[in-house]
């Protein structure tokens, strides 16, 4: 993968898909997107070339229309390949999983059929603590760890809702179906609440409507890789592919904004 044209300060955080990198500006970093694939919280991996420039792209494009749509994301730029330029945020300790039909954990908890639709969409909240397993969190909870106000979680909650129905009707008109996604918001600098981290096939779900339900190439995700399907690339490249139709133009980084 490209370095970025940037001058990189150290590492901030490494996961489990990306790596986050201060710059000069305190309140931007950047983000490397690996060309990892994970599930089970980790315990399984591959090396998937290709994966993090197209995670990066179709993040890009996604955040882009999030924001034409009123929506506040971190977006800055993208700043090569597999590389985007954000905002710094004070993140919001919770996995925001919104649910549009059934499938997934949801199945092995309560008694859905996979593909049912749930209306008004279904929202989950986890707490994103890798070492407990990013369990799911009651409203009794939640209060317990005392890391939201009650005001703050309407907002987020809100505007989650309004992140899945703006991605759910654009990626419908490619004849994706978003089954479900996760999502995760922090605060900027002046107190902003901005949708973070990446929109790519890795955090959704996301159905062929080209293809029969029953067909093993249905899935464009990673449940490719949960699955042991395989074509998870070639997945992520029709995604990306079709989401490029839109038009949509992410914005480059700019190098007259002095981070160079
Ligand atoms: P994980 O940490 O869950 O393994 P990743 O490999 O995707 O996940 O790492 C990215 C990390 O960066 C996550 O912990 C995510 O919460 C965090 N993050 C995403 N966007 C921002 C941002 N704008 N500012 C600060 N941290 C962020
Ligand atoms: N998801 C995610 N990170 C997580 C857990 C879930 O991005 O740590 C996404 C997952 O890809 C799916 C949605 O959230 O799109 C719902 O996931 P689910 O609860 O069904 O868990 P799974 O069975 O995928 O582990």
């Amino acid at each position: 993968m490209d370095t970025p044209a940037l001058a990189l300060g150290p590492l901030l955080h490494e996961g489990k898909a990306k790596r986050l990198y201060a710059t000069a500006d305190p309140q931007r970093c950047a983000v490397e997107f690996k060309d990892v694939a994970t599930a089970s919280n980790g315990r399984r991996q591959a090396r998937l070339p290709g994966k993090g420039g197209l995670n990066c792209r179709i993040s890009a494009r996604l955040f882009t229309l999030l924001e034409q749509a009123g929506l506040p994301t971190h977006f800055q730029g993208l700043l090569g390949d597999g590389w985007m330029l954000v905002r710094t945020l004070r993140m919001i300790p919770l996995e925001v999983v919104l649910r549009n039909r059934a499938a997934g954990s949801l199945l092995r908890q309560l008694p859905t059929v996979a593909g049912q639709r749930l209306e008004p969409p279904l929202l989950d909240l986890y707490f994103k603590d890798d070492a407990l397993g990013d369990p799911f969190l009651s409203e009794a909870r939640l209060a317990v760890l005392n890391i939201i106000t009650p005001q703050a979680r309407v907002q987020l909650e809100t505007m989650a809702r309004q992140v899945n129905s703006a991605l759910h009707q654009a990626l419908g008109k490619l004849d994706l179906d978003l089954v479900d996604l996760k999502l995760e918001f922090g605060w900027d600098a002046s107190g902003q609440l901005r949708l973070a981290d990446e929109l790519s096939p890795d955090n959704c779900r996301l159905w062929d409507r080209r293809q029969s339900p029953d067909s093993p190439g249905r899935s464009l995700d990673k449940d490719r890789f949960r699955q042991g399907l395989g074509g998870l690339v070639a997945a992520y490249k029709e995604v990306d592919h079709r989401i490029q139709t839109l038009g949509l133009q992410p914005q480059p980084h700019d190098p007259g904004q002095g981070l160079l």
